[in-house]
């Protein structure tokens, strides 16, 4: 008679149940080790959805029987930001290996491009930290309200990736806790009609850092796609071909900065 063992012991009951019992403890470790499920657990129950809620759907109106391309373009900004989803580098290597050859950044040729890399990559046109204080700035003039120890404050909570409790917040794609809420409605407290200024201020962060950052961002990355291509054809030296990629691509970053600009 024979007898089924694993790691030297006898299986208890039935072979088929145990071996069924083993796949199923496999399929469970496997999928709650998942990266995604991790990132997505932590502090989860701190955040304040209702405002992020809001903040996906500021200026729009969802229950309208119309669209309207410009809410439409910022929505799926605001969505794909949040979710990890924009066509960087590095979501684009992931879903197509053959057409994208790396996932290194095309501006500096140095590191894998992520959402972190592309907000503070050092040769943006603003600071991640100047474009809020700028944006901030901004606000506090328009509603009268402005003194530089108020955007100085504001600033830092919008800049800092935890608020006062230790619990993690991602002000640029909308997400705060409710304590960080109140912090930053703290400082729009005398401004009129504006009900939830936190959301206010979320909304006008992301559209610069969209404006700003992403956009210029991908006008380069279009440009320079075109015109290295046809460099790498040639069969120059690869020093001098490189220094020549160098050059050009210097070329580019003012050109498509002067297009902007206009
Ligand atoms: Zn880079």
């Amino acid at each position: 008679m024979y007898v089924m063992r694993w790691n030297g012991e006898q299986c208890p009951g039935n072979p088929c149940r145990f071996i069924r019992n083993i796949q199923n403890a496999m399929n469970s470790a496997h999928w709650q080790s998942q990266e995604r499920l991790q990132k997505w657990n932590k502090d989860r129950d701190k955040i304040n959805w209702s405002l992020f809620q809001d903040y996906l759907n500021y200026e729009s109106k969802p229950l309208q029987r119309s669209t309207n391309p410009k809410e439409s373009y910022m929505k799926s900004f605001k969505i794909k930001l949040f979710l990890d989803e924009l066509p960087m580098m590095e979501n684009m290597y992931k879903r197509n290996k053959k057409k994208y050859k790396s996932d290194i950044c095309q501006r500096c040729l140095k590191n894998v491009e992520t959402n972190n890399h592309w907000i503070e990559y050092q040769d943006n046109e603003v600071s991640k930290y100047r474009l809020i204080y700028d944006m901030v700035s901004k606000i506090l003039i328009k509603v009268n309200n402005f003194t530089e120890h108020k955007v100085q404050e504001l600033t830092g909570i919008l800049n800092k990736n935890k608020d006062k409790e230790d619990h993690e917040i991602k002000p640029l794609a909308g997400i705060m806790t409710k304590i960080a809420k109140r912090e930053v409605n703290a400082l729009g407290k005398e401004i009129k009609g504006k009900r939830n200024f936190c959301c206010y201020v979320l909304h006008k962060m992301n559209k610069n850092l969209n404006k700003h950052i992403w956009k210029r961002r991908c006008i380069y990355i279009a440009a320079i796609s075109d015109e290295l291509i046809q460099e790498k054809t040639e069969s120059e030296q690869q020093e001098t071909r490189e220094e020549n990629i160098n050059e050009k691509r210097k070329e580019v970053i003012d050109r498509t900065y002067r297009k902007m600009d206009i």
